[in-house]
Protein backbone atom coordinates (compact mmCIF):
# COMPACT_ATOMS: atom_id res chain seq x y z
CA UNK A 1 0.00 0.00 0.00
CA UNK A 2 1.22 3.36 -0.66
CA UNK A 3 2.26 5.77 2.36
CA UNK A 4 -0.96 7.90 1.38
CA UNK A 5 -2.94 4.39 2.71
CA UNK A 6 -3.90 4.73 5.80
CA UNK A 7 -6.17 2.00 7.67
CA UNK A 8 -8.78 5.18 9.34
CA UNK A 9 -9.48 8.66 7.75
CA UNK A 10 -11.43 10.59 9.88
CA UNK A 11 -13.12 13.45 7.84
CA UNK A 12 -13.87 16.33 10.68
CA UNK A 13 -12.21 17.67 13.56
CA UNK A 14 -14.76 18.80 16.30
CA UNK A 15 -15.59 16.84 19.20
CA UNK A 16 -16.72 13.64 17.29
CA UNK A 17 -13.58 13.55 15.14
CA UNK A 18 -10.78 14.39 17.63
CA UNK A 19 -12.28 11.48 19.93
CA UNK A 20 -12.97 9.17 17.33
CA UNK A 21 -8.87 10.00 16.53
CA UNK A 22 -8.15 9.58 20.29
CA UNK A 23 -10.17 6.01 20.54
CA UNK A 24 -8.57 4.51 16.92
CA UNK A 25 -4.91 6.03 17.79
CA UNK A 26 -5.25 4.02 21.39
CA UNK A 27 -6.07 1.35 19.11
CA UNK A 28 -2.87 1.48 17.40
CA UNK A 29 -4.64 2.11 14.51
CA UNK A 30 -2.81 5.57 13.69
CA UNK A 31 -5.66 7.37 12.36
CA UNK A 32 -5.45 10.83 10.16
CA UNK A 33 -7.63 13.49 10.69
CA UNK A 34 -8.52 15.45 7.69
CA UNK A 35 -9.11 18.93 9.69
CA UNK A 36 -11.15 20.66 6.85
CA UNK A 37 -11.51 24.28 6.73
CA UNK A 38 -12.34 25.29 10.69
CA UNK A 39 -10.18 22.77 12.46
CA UNK A 40 -11.61 22.15 15.49
CA UNK A 41 -15.22 22.78 14.32
CA UNK A 42 -18.08 24.97 15.60
CA UNK A 43 -16.78 25.33 19.10
CA UNK A 44 -13.53 27.32 17.67
CA UNK A 45 -16.22 30.52 17.37
CA UNK A 46 -17.71 30.32 21.46
CA UNK A 47 -15.82 31.44 24.17
CA UNK A 48 -16.90 30.31 27.33
CA UNK A 49 -17.68 26.35 27.16
CA UNK A 50 -19.22 25.98 30.94
CA UNK A 51 -21.12 21.88 30.50
CA UNK A 52 -18.46 20.35 29.22
CA UNK A 53 -17.46 17.82 32.11
CA UNK A 54 -14.32 17.95 33.56
CA UNK A 55 -13.57 21.16 33.47
CA UNK A 56 -14.92 22.83 36.64
CA UNK A 57 -14.33 26.01 35.94
CA UNK A 58 -15.41 26.32 31.65
CA UNK A 59 -12.75 26.44 29.19
CA UNK A 60 -12.49 28.45 26.39
CA UNK A 61 -14.10 26.86 22.77
CA UNK A 62 -10.63 27.11 20.27
CA UNK A 63 -8.79 25.56 24.03
CA UNK A 64 -10.66 22.77 24.70
CA UNK A 65 -10.66 21.58 20.77
CA UNK A 66 -6.29 22.50 21.27
CA UNK A 67 -6.05 19.98 24.18
CA UNK A 68 -8.18 17.43 21.84
CA UNK A 69 -5.95 17.38 19.59
CA UNK A 70 -3.34 17.26 21.44
CA UNK A 71 -4.60 14.72 23.64
CA UNK A 72 -5.21 12.61 20.35
CA UNK A 73 -1.50 13.00 18.70
CA UNK A 74 -0.06 11.76 22.08
CA UNK A 75 -1.07 8.27 21.09
CA UNK A 76 -0.40 8.58 17.41
CA UNK A 77 -3.09 10.20 15.21
CA UNK A 78 -1.80 12.68 12.59
CA UNK A 79 -4.05 16.01 12.32
CA UNK A 80 -3.79 17.04 8.45
CA UNK A 81 -4.88 20.77 7.63
CA UNK A 82 -6.40 19.77 4.46
CA UNK A 83 -9.69 19.82 3.04
CA UNK A 84 -11.48 16.98 1.21
CA UNK A 85 -13.19 17.60 -1.83
CA UNK A 86 -13.98 14.26 -2.89
CA UNK A 87 -14.84 10.97 -1.95
CA UNK A 88 -15.69 7.28 -3.58
CA UNK A 89 -17.25 4.77 -1.38
CA UNK A 90 -18.03 2.40 -4.06
CA UNK A 91 -15.08 0.43 -3.88
CA UNK A 92 -12.16 -0.53 -1.52
CA UNK A 93 -9.86 0.72 -0.33
CA UNK A 94 -12.04 4.01 0.03
CA UNK A 95 -10.84 7.02 -1.64
CA UNK A 96 -10.46 10.85 -0.48
CA UNK A 97 -9.36 13.90 -2.35
CA UNK A 98 -7.97 17.10 -1.51
CA UNK A 99 -7.56 18.89 -4.26
CA UNK A 100 -4.98 17.23 -6.33
CA UNK A 101 -3.87 14.68 -3.64
CA UNK A 102 -4.85 11.33 -3.52
CA UNK A 103 -5.23 9.17 -0.12
CA UNK A 104 -7.06 5.66 0.46
CA UNK A 105 -8.51 4.15 3.65
CA UNK A 106 -9.79 0.55 4.89
CA UNK A 107 -12.15 2.43 7.58
CA UNK A 108 -13.97 6.08 7.25
CA UNK A 109 -15.43 8.25 10.04
CA UNK A 110 -17.51 10.75 8.67
CA UNK A 111 -17.36 13.94 11.43
CA UNK A 112 -18.23 17.01 9.58
CA UNK A 113 -20.55 18.42 11.80
CA UNK A 114 -23.07 21.32 11.00
CA UNK A 115 -23.06 24.71 10.30
CA UNK A 116 -25.19 26.95 11.97
CA UNK A 117 -27.40 28.90 9.94
CA UNK A 118 -25.84 33.34 10.14
CA UNK A 119 -27.72 36.10 9.15
CA UNK A 120 -24.67 36.96 7.49
CA UNK A 121 -24.78 40.89 8.52
CA UNK A 122 -21.24 42.33 9.49
CA UNK A 123 -22.25 43.57 12.90
CA UNK A 124 -23.65 39.47 13.58
CA UNK A 125 -20.02 38.33 13.07
CA UNK A 126 -18.41 41.14 14.76
CA UNK A 127 -20.58 40.02 18.12
CA UNK A 128 -20.28 36.00 17.69
CA UNK A 129 -19.22 34.75 20.76
CA UNK A 130 -19.28 38.09 22.74
CA UNK A 131 -23.78 38.28 23.17
CA UNK A 132 -24.66 36.35 19.62
CA UNK A 133 -24.84 32.89 19.82
CA UNK A 134 -26.26 30.08 17.70
CA UNK A 135 -26.71 28.11 21.15
CA UNK A 136 -28.96 28.50 24.15
CA UNK A 137 -28.14 25.45 25.60
CA UNK A 138 -24.74 26.12 25.59
CA UNK A 139 -24.75 30.20 26.21
CA UNK A 140 -28.15 31.11 27.90
CA UNK A 141 -26.61 31.02 31.58
CA UNK A 142 -24.43 33.89 30.67
CA UNK A 143 -27.93 35.95 30.26
CA UNK A 144 -29.30 35.65 34.14
CA UNK A 145 -32.18 38.65 34.16
CA UNK A 146 -30.87 40.50 31.02
CA UNK A 147 -33.22 41.06 27.54
CA UNK A 148 -32.86 38.94 24.42
CA UNK A 149 -33.95 38.23 21.55
CA UNK A 150 -34.53 34.40 19.66
CA UNK A 151 -34.51 34.95 16.04
CA UNK A 152 -36.69 32.21 14.08
CA UNK A 153 -40.45 31.14 13.93
CA UNK A 154 -39.55 27.29 13.74
CA UNK A 155 -39.24 24.74 16.44
CA UNK A 156 -36.00 25.39 17.55
CA UNK A 157 -36.44 29.26 18.12
CA UNK A 158 -39.75 28.27 19.70
CA UNK A 159 -37.62 25.79 22.32
CA UNK A 160 -34.76 28.00 22.90
CA UNK A 161 -37.32 30.86 23.45
CA UNK A 162 -38.67 28.81 26.22
CA UNK A 163 -35.30 27.49 27.74
CA UNK A 164 -34.16 30.77 28.07
CA UNK A 165 -36.52 32.09 30.26
CA UNK A 166 -34.83 29.78 32.63
CA UNK A 167 -32.22 32.92 32.82
CA UNK A 168 -33.23 35.89 30.74
CA UNK A 169 -35.76 38.36 32.40
CA UNK A 170 -37.44 38.93 29.08
CA UNK A 171 -36.88 37.53 25.02
CA UNK A 172 -38.18 39.16 22.22
CA UNK A 173 -39.16 36.22 19.58
CA UNK A 174 -37.97 38.12 16.02
CA UNK A 175 -39.96 36.17 13.34
CA UNK A 176 -39.82 37.43 9.54
CA UNK A 177 -43.17 36.08 8.71
CA UNK A 178 -46.75 36.64 10.62
CA UNK A 179 -47.42 32.59 10.59
CA UNK A 180 -44.91 30.43 12.63
CA UNK A 181 -43.32 27.19 10.94
CA UNK A 182 -42.92 25.73 14.23
CA UNK A 183 -45.60 22.95 15.60
CA UNK A 184 -48.55 24.29 16.99
CA UNK A 185 -48.17 22.79 20.35
CA UNK A 186 -44.71 24.75 20.61
CA UNK A 187 -45.57 27.80 19.58
CA UNK A 188 -48.33 27.35 22.25
CA UNK A 189 -45.95 26.50 25.16
CA UNK A 190 -43.90 30.01 23.92
CA UNK A 191 -47.13 31.98 23.71
CA UNK A 192 -48.24 30.85 27.21
CA UNK A 193 -44.70 31.99 28.47
CA UNK A 194 -45.15 34.92 30.20
CA UNK A 195 -41.59 36.12 29.42
CA UNK A 196 -42.00 35.89 26.06
CA UNK A 197 -42.83 38.38 23.69
CA UNK A 198 -42.89 38.22 20.20
CA UNK A 199 -41.95 40.81 17.27
CA UNK A 200 -43.74 39.12 14.09
CA UNK A 201 -42.98 40.43 10.49
CA UNK A 202 -39.31 41.25 11.32
CA UNK A 203 -36.18 40.97 10.90
CA UNK A 204 -33.14 41.85 12.32
CA UNK A 205 -31.30 44.66 10.52
CA UNK A 206 -28.21 45.08 12.40
CA UNK A 207 -26.74 44.25 15.80
CA UNK A 208 -25.62 46.93 18.04
CA UNK A 209 -22.78 47.08 20.62
CA UNK A 210 -20.07 48.55 22.70
CA UNK A 211 -16.46 47.52 23.84
CA UNK A 212 -15.83 48.14 27.82
CA UNK A 213 -12.54 47.39 29.22
CA UNK A 214 -11.56 45.72 25.83
CA UNK A 215 -14.46 42.93 25.88
CA UNK A 216 -17.23 43.49 23.24
CA UNK A 217 -20.67 43.06 24.18
CA UNK A 218 -24.26 43.67 22.53
CA UNK A 219 -26.54 46.53 23.43
CA UNK A 220 -29.49 45.96 21.03
CA UNK A 221 -30.62 45.53 17.61
CA UNK A 222 -31.91 47.62 14.95
CA UNK A 223 -35.52 46.23 13.82
CA UNK A 224 -36.94 46.10 10.31
CA UNK A 225 -40.65 45.57 9.48
CA UNK A 226 -40.92 43.30 6.44
CA UNK A 227 -44.18 44.33 5.32
CA UNK A 228 -43.41 48.57 4.92
CA UNK A 229 -39.17 48.66 5.77
CA UNK A 230 -39.73 50.93 8.83
CA UNK A 231 -37.10 50.26 11.88
CA UNK A 232 -36.84 50.44 15.48
CA UNK A 233 -34.40 50.12 17.83
CA UNK A 234 -34.93 47.51 20.63
CA UNK A 235 -32.00 47.41 23.84
CA UNK A 236 -31.17 43.67 24.29
CA UNK A 237 -28.06 41.84 25.49
CA UNK A 238 -28.43 38.99 23.73
CA UNK A 239 -29.02 38.10 20.48
CA UNK A 240 -29.50 33.65 20.02
CA UNK A 241 -29.79 32.70 15.99
CA UNK A 242 -32.45 29.61 15.58
CA UNK A 243 -33.00 29.68 12.22
CA UNK A 244 -31.81 26.38 11.52
CA UNK A 245 -28.30 24.19 11.00
CA UNK A 246 -26.97 22.99 7.65
CA UNK A 247 -25.32 19.49 7.85
CA UNK A 248 -22.12 19.30 6.15
CA UNK A 249 -22.51 16.25 3.99
CA UNK A 250 -22.63 17.81 0.38
CA UNK A 251 -19.93 16.02 0.14
CA UNK A 252 -21.35 12.32 0.25
CA UNK A 253 -24.53 12.86 -1.73
CA UNK A 254 -25.29 10.15 -3.45
CA UNK A 255 -23.09 7.75 -1.96
CA UNK A 256 -24.07 7.79 1.75
CA UNK A 257 -28.10 7.44 3.17
CA UNK A 258 -29.17 10.50 4.30
CA UNK A 259 -33.13 12.26 5.69
CA UNK A 260 -34.27 14.74 3.77
CA UNK A 261 -32.86 17.20 5.84
CA UNK A 262 -29.74 15.67 4.76
CA UNK A 263 -28.13 14.97 7.83
CA UNK A 264 -26.47 10.96 7.37
CA UNK A 265 -28.77 8.19 8.88
CA UNK A 266 -27.05 5.69 11.12
CA UNK A 267 -27.93 2.07 11.57
CA UNK A 268 -30.13 1.85 15.28
CA UNK A 269 -27.70 3.39 17.74
CA UNK A 270 -24.30 2.47 16.38
CA UNK A 271 -22.51 4.65 13.95
CA UNK A 272 -22.94 2.26 10.84
CA UNK A 273 -23.90 4.23 7.48
CA UNK A 274 -25.19 2.19 4.54
CA UNK A 275 -21.81 1.72 3.55
CA UNK A 276 -19.77 -1.15 5.39
CA UNK A 277 -16.82 0.55 6.54
CA UNK A 278 -17.56 4.20 6.75
CA UNK A 279 -19.46 5.24 9.73
CA UNK A 280 -20.88 8.80 10.96
CA UNK A 281 -20.50 9.99 14.27
CA UNK A 282 -21.82 14.05 15.80
CA UNK A 283 -23.65 16.68 14.66
CA UNK A 284 -23.29 15.28 10.96
CA UNK A 285 -25.73 12.50 11.86
CA UNK A 286 -27.49 14.17 15.12
CA UNK A 287 -30.27 16.98 14.88
CA UNK A 288 -31.19 16.71 18.05
CA UNK A 289 -28.50 17.01 20.35
CA UNK A 290 -26.06 19.02 18.85
CA UNK A 291 -23.83 19.27 22.08
CA UNK A 292 -20.07 18.41 22.15
CA UNK A 293 -19.95 15.65 24.60
CA UNK A 294 -22.88 14.16 22.80
CA UNK A 295 -20.99 14.55 19.65
CA UNK A 296 -17.98 13.45 21.80
CA UNK A 297 -19.69 10.34 22.93
CA UNK A 298 -20.38 9.36 19.10
CA UNK A 299 -17.20 9.65 18.38
CA UNK A 300 -15.99 7.18 20.80
CA UNK A 301 -18.71 4.94 19.55
CA UNK A 302 -17.42 5.59 16.00
CA UNK A 303 -14.18 4.33 16.55
CA UNK A 304 -15.32 1.48 18.00
CA UNK A 305 -17.39 0.47 15.59
CA UNK A 306 -14.79 1.31 13.15
CA UNK A 307 -12.20 -0.72 15.48
CA UNK A 308 -14.28 -3.84 15.62
CA UNK A 309 -14.95 -3.83 12.13
CA UNK A 310 -12.27 -3.72 10.88
CA UNK A 311 -11.10 -6.49 13.03
CA UNK A 312 -13.30 -8.39 11.49
CA UNK A 313 -11.99 -8.15 7.90
CA UNK A 314 -8.61 -8.72 9.67
CA UNK A 315 -7.25 -5.83 9.69
CA UNK A 316 -6.08 -5.16 12.93
P1 LIG B 1 -36.59 25.36 10.61
O1 LIG B 1 -37.76 24.51 10.90
O2 LIG B 1 -35.99 25.32 9.25
O3 LIG B 1 -37.00 26.87 10.95
C1 LIG B 1 -36.15 27.92 10.69
C2 LIG B 1 -36.87 29.22 10.99
O4 LIG B 1 -35.95 30.29 10.79
C3 LIG B 1 -38.08 29.48 10.09
O5 LIG B 1 -39.12 30.05 10.84
C4 LIG B 1 -37.52 30.47 9.06
O6 LIG B 1 -38.48 31.41 8.63
C5 LIG B 1 -36.49 31.21 9.86
N1 LIG B 1 -35.41 31.69 9.01
C6 LIG B 1 -34.64 30.97 8.15
N2 LIG B 1 -33.72 31.75 7.57
C7 LIG B 1 -33.92 33.00 8.05
C8 LIG B 1 -33.28 34.24 7.85
N3 LIG B 1 -32.24 34.36 7.02
N4 LIG B 1 -33.74 35.32 8.51
C9 LIG B 1 -34.78 35.21 9.38
N5 LIG B 1 -35.42 34.07 9.62
C10 LIG B 1 -34.99 32.96 8.98
O7 LIG B 1 -35.35 25.05 11.60
P2 LIG B 1 -35.38 24.56 13.12
O8 LIG B 1 -36.38 25.34 13.89
O9 LIG B 1 -33.95 24.56 13.56
O10 LIG B 1 -35.88 23.06 13.03
C11 LIG B 1 -35.16 22.10 12.24
C12 LIG B 1 -35.83 20.72 12.38
O11 LIG B 1 -35.64 20.22 13.71
C13 LIG B 1 -37.34 20.80 12.16
O12 LIG B 1 -37.75 19.62 11.54
C14 LIG B 1 -37.90 20.85 13.56
O13 LIG B 1 -39.21 20.34 13.67
C15 LIG B 1 -36.90 19.98 14.32
N6 LIG B 1 -36.85 20.37 15.74
C16 LIG B 1 -37.68 19.71 16.61
C17 LIG B 1 -37.68 20.05 17.94
C18 LIG B 1 -38.55 19.31 18.88
O14 LIG B 1 -39.46 18.66 18.43
N7 LIG B 1 -38.33 19.37 20.17
C19 LIG B 1 -36.87 21.09 18.42
C20 LIG B 1 -36.05 21.77 17.50
C21 LIG B 1 -36.06 21.40 16.17
P3 LIG B 1 -39.68 30.97 7.64
O15 LIG B 1 -40.65 30.21 8.52
O16 LIG B 1 -40.21 32.27 7.13
O17 LIG B 1 -39.05 30.12 6.58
Amino acid sequence: MSENHHKVIIIGSGPAGLTAALYNARANLNPVVFEGLQPGGQLTITTEVENYPGFEHGIQGPELMDVMRKQSQRFGAQPFFKHVTKVDFSKRPFVIEAGKEVYTADAVIISTGATAKWLGIPSEEKYMGYGVSACATCDGFFFKNQKVIVIGGGDSAMEEANYLTKFASEVLVVHRREEFRASKIMEDQAKKNPKIKFALNKVVKEILGEEENGRKKVTGAILEDTRDGSTEKVEVDGIFLAIGHKPNTDLFKGQLEMDETGYLVVKGASTYTNVDGVFAAGDVADHVYRQAVTAAGMGCKAAIDAERWLAEQGIE
